[in-house]
């Protein structure tokens, strides 16, 4: 039975791809065992004043999976479908994900079930700021380092650093009775920070970035060098979809189909990325771009394209759709936009798809990079940046590519078996 439930699919996947083996290692068994549970789920409900005057009652949640690497990371989203199941498998795909890259933390993942866009700026800062309050005592840069996610961005993650650093000095807060926070390891607290308020260089593009950077990785063991053959569609052009199509086309990619809510766009000789984007702000939307033909986001998914890049939404490759997508490749930046049948059927079809905790691991990287130069007081140019995102990303995709090349199996096993090698 297909369950809609996020964290039972989460778990379905992981015992599914380890089953794949057949392998009677007690080790690994015991390892996967300890996956299937979240060390701390905290629940919390805030009020926030309305601009109006009245209160109104908001629930949240923050998610501490799994701390065998080092401190929860993970970021906070702010959505009316936010459930403990989605933002525990969340936090559950953050464990992998950090594992997989090699960096020294653990997942988490916090969320407030609010659709934002009926709240005013205020009520978004006061909002914000609440669940801050609410969650202080459990988060700070040894414990749990939140970042941005759906809804939430680097404003709001100033906010709740100002917010986090005014708790410390309230008296008899809570907060102040730990270890005394100097101002770096304040701001480490949290990531996804505005560059004048101790974000890094290179952290909006690292999402985007880091999907090239292992995609080129891919076609390198593939034999495959020229780009310019390689014509891409990429769903949905918001942050990491529009970032990701820049730079791809910037490393001679052909983008020839793209995407927002409302509509596709395509030109099998080729879009300019830049140009659709300066259009869709001109124009709200992608669709009627000159000199392309107008599709739906269902076709696009189904065009004759060499690599197919889902950067929207989860659940968008299903059972139905998976025969007739053309695509060799497919990047998930996404979060979970292959169900579990769809992943079934592109395995007997020999489709590589790169999953989403390593196409997606750029964000977190870099994110880790934040973290580290608020602890060290440093400031990174963008272009170390880059390249130590290079080197993780491509460190991490030669590990899944030796497990997938010596054990035989697909890379989304080959990444959860990688990440397991990591997970104690
Ligand atoms: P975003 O809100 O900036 O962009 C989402 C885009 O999807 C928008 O262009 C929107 O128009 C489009 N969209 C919405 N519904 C659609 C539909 N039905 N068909 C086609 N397009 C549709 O979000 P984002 O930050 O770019 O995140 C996109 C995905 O990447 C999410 O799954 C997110 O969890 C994942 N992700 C983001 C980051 C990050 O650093 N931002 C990191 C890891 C994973």
């Amino acid at each position: 039975m297909n369950s809609n439930n996020p964290f039972e699919n989460a778990m379905k996947q992981l015992t599914r791809s380890v089953a794949k083996l057949r392998i009677k290692n007690s080790e690994l068994r015991i390892k996967v065992e300890r996956l299937k549970n979240p060390e701390k789920i905290i629940q919390v409900w805030f009020p926030v004043r309305l601009d109006d005057g009245s209160e109104k009652i908001f629930e949240g949640y923050r998610v501490q999976y799994n701390s065998a690497l080092g401190p929860y990371k993970g970021g906070i989203r702010f959505h009316s479908d936010v459930s403990l199941d989605e933002v525990k498998a969340l936090a559950f795909l953050m464990t992998v994900k950090c594992a997989l890259v090699d960096i020294p933390m653990g997942g988490g993942k916090g969320g407030v079930v609010v659709d934002p866009k009926g709240l005013s700026e205020k009520e978004l800062e006061r909002l914000s700021r609440a669940y801050v309050r609410a969650i202080a005592k459990d988060i700070g840069p040894d414990v749990d380092i939140p970042a941005p996610d759906v809804n939430t961005n680097p404003k709001i993650m100033a906010w709740m650093v100002d917010e986090f650093a005014k708790q410390l000095t309230i008296n008899n807060s809570q907060l102040i009775k730990r270890k005394k926070l100097i101002k770096g390891e304040v701001l480490a607290t949290f990531t996804g920070k505005p560059l004048n308020k101790g974000g890094s260089k290179g952290r909006v593009e690292a999402t985007g970035r880091g999907g090239v950077y292992v995609l080129q990785a891919l076609l390198r063991k593939l034999r495959t060098t020229n780009y310019k053959l390689q014509t891409i569609a990429v769903q949905g052009v918001g942050n990491v979809g529009s970032i990701f199509g820049r730079l791809a086309e910037a490393a001679g990619f052909k983008v020839v189909a793209l995407s927002d809510s409302k509509g596709a766009i395509y030109n099998p000789r080729g879009l300019e990325v830049g140009a659709v984007a300066a259009w869709k702000k001109s124009t709200g939307k992608v669709t009627d771009y000159p000199n392309s033909q107008n599709l739906t986001n269902t076709e696009l998914l189904e065009l004759p394209v060499d690599i197919l890049v889902p950067a929207a939404l989860e659940n968008v490759l299903t059972a139905e759709n998976a025969g007739r997508v053309r695509a060799k490749i497919i990047l998930e930046l996404a979060n979970g936009p292959t169900t579990l049948q769809a992943d079934e059927i592109f395995r007997k079809k020999r489709v590589h798809i790169i999953p989403d905790f390593l196409a997606n691991a750029g964000g977190v990287t870099v994110s880790y990079f934040e973290w580290l130069q608020n602890i060290k007081g440093q400031h990174w140019l963008e272009r170390k940046v880059n390249e130590e995102l290079k080197i993780k990303i491509e460190k991490a995709f030669e590990r899944v590519w030796q497990i997938h090349h010596s054990q035989g199996v697909d890379l989304r096993t080959a990444a959860y078996l990688s990440a397991l090698q990591k997970l104690t």
